[in-house]
């Protein structure tokens, strides 16, 4: 019997990634298609030669012309196939000594949990499911179930990633959310003995950056008494850490009156954690803010800065490398003496290495003398499966400015 609606031949000389177990094919390294299968059906991958190499899920349209489920020729991709690698990344997710002092955490990060096109984020007992791919739009309903038995969340809402998802999806999903018992708005989630606000349908991604979690906790170490200057604030998740942690003074500055309204609030909810604090909140262009403080001649001893992703495509890095540099310069120079400065890129296309030179030129250009003091990653709970380094793409550096 079997277990593919169709089988799909490589051309010549294009198995290796497939041997690597790269979980995305392109369409670029296809020869045929033996059988019939239409979008979003399993296929069986061949060599030129003929030999079984994997089975996936194939779409006939988009560029990542299938997305690679096993490399296990008896391996059925059913619904136990779906429970038991939603039950592996759950378990993961409970093992990790670094999740035992927050109730929110990704218990799915996609392909580096073997869901190609899935997130899931927990935020205390209510579920974000983001799809970014039809093979997810597929295993939703079994993957809802599975979550719901394992989980027991009292909230799934579905999201869609429409940016991604609209190359592969036609129509527009059902993004409805199964309410399993009350379902306040904002949640309030705990970490490290903060509380945070997250919006599960209004937020940006789903609600709530779990990714700068470790970054966070790393950023306690250089508060005391410091004045901090947070860009791109979001909802000022830093800001919060922050002032626990002794700042006398966080501007946070993003573009999102609504993030910052947040904001306000999340001060609030942590009244005695941040009451020796002035916080402000400024709604402006990050771009243009930094330019004008600098003009006025305002230093902090720290600055943050996390944009959002400036790249999205190899194509766009040369173009995201010099945003990257001028914001990096301009935010250089509002470090006072002595201060440090915090930034991040979140664009994948940019790795570690290339933000690192980027950083070099912006200190050059700037006139400071810089040193790397910490180097930051996303947290545990978004791991990178060393088959998949594209999911490894938030990097940040923590630099002493002389
Ligand atoms: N540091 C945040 C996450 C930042 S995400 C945290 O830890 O929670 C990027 C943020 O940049 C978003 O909140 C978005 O609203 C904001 N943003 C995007 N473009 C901007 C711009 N030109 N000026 C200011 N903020 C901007």
């Amino acid at each position: 019997m079997s277990l593919a609606a169709a089988t799909v031949i490589l051309k010549p000389g294009r198995d290796k990634s497939v041997r690597n177990r790269h979980p995305r094919l392109f369409s670029g390294a296809l020869k045929e298609m033996r059988g019939d299968a239409q979008s979003g059906e399993v296929v069986d991958v061949c060599s030129h030669a003929g030999e079984w190499l994997a089975r996936g899920i194939v779409h006939r349209q988009a560029q990542i012309a299938v997305r690679l489920l096993t490399w296990n020729p008896d391996e059925v991709i059913d619904s136990a196939f779906w429970w038991r690698r939603v039950q592996a990344a759950v378990y993961r997710r409970h093992l990790d000594p670094l999740l035992t002092t927050t109730n929110a955490h990704r218990l799915i990060f996609g392909e580096s949990d073997g869901v190609p096109g899935v997130i899931v984020d927990e935020y205390a007992g209510h579920l974000v499911l983001q799809v970014s791919a039809l093979a997810g739009v597929n295993a939703l309903p079994t993957l809802r179930d599975a979550l719901i038995e394992m989980v027991q969340p009292q909230t799934i809402v579905v999201r869609a990633d429409e940016e991604r998802l609209k190359q592969e999806y036609g129509s527009k999903l059902d993004t409805q959310t199964y309410g399993l018992g009350q379902q306040p708005d904002p949640v309030t989630i705990l970490e490290d003995q903060l509380r945070f606000l997250v919006q599960l349908h209004r937020g940006q991604k789903t609600g709530f950056y779990l990714d700068q979690r470790q970054n966070r906790r790393r950023l306690r170490a250089y508060c005391q008494n410091a004045a901090v200057l947070n860009l791109f604030s979001y909802t000022g998740a830093f800001g919060v850490v922050a002032a626990a942690a002794g700042a006398n003074r966080v501007v946070n500055v993003d573009s999102s009156a609504e993030a910052l309204k947040l904001a306000a609030q999340m001060v609030e909810l942590n009244q005695s954690a941040c009451a020796q604090t002035q916080m402000d909140y400024v709604c402006a262009d990050a771009f243009a803010e930094v330019r004008s403080r600098r003009a006025a001649g305002e230093q902090f001893d720290l600055v943050i800065l996390d944009p959002p992703k400036l790249a999205q495509t190899p194509g766009q890095v040369n173009r995201a490398a010099r945003a990257y540099k001028d914001l990096n310069r301009v935010g250089l120079s509002l470090v006072k003496p002595g201060g440090l400065l915090v930034t991040f890129s979140c664009s994948g296309v940019v790795d570690a290495a290339l933000f690192q030179k980027i950083l070099f030129s912006a200190a050059i250009e700037a006139g400071r003398e810089t040193q790397i003091v910490e180097r930051l990653t996303q947290a545990s709970d978004h791991p990178v499966a060393l088959t998949f380094p594209e999911a490894d793409y938030l990097k940040g550096l923590i630099l002493r400015v002389e």
